[in-house]
């Protein structure tokens, strides 16, 4: 059985989100890669020894200005 209930298709967690402070849910966009539902943060997930959550950083070069 699977050992947490997953309401999306989407894996949904709780942290803490270090952009906003908050225990945040974070919902994965990809296997690595969660986004705060409080403050809309990107982040990624980082395992070594403990989970983390680091803000992703989004390059200036890769934001379209129009
Ligand atoms: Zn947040």
């Amino acid at each position: 059985m699977p050992h947490k209930y997953v309401k999306f298709k989407a894996e949904v967690v709780t942290g803490q989100c270090p952009t906003c402070g908050q225990n945040a849910v974070l919902v994965s966009l990809a296997s690595d890669h969660f986004r705060c539902t409080t403050c809309g943060s990107d982040l990624k997930q980082h395992i070594n020894g403990k989970i983390s959550y680091l803000p992703v950083m989004v390059s200036p070069d890769k934001i379209e200005l129009s």
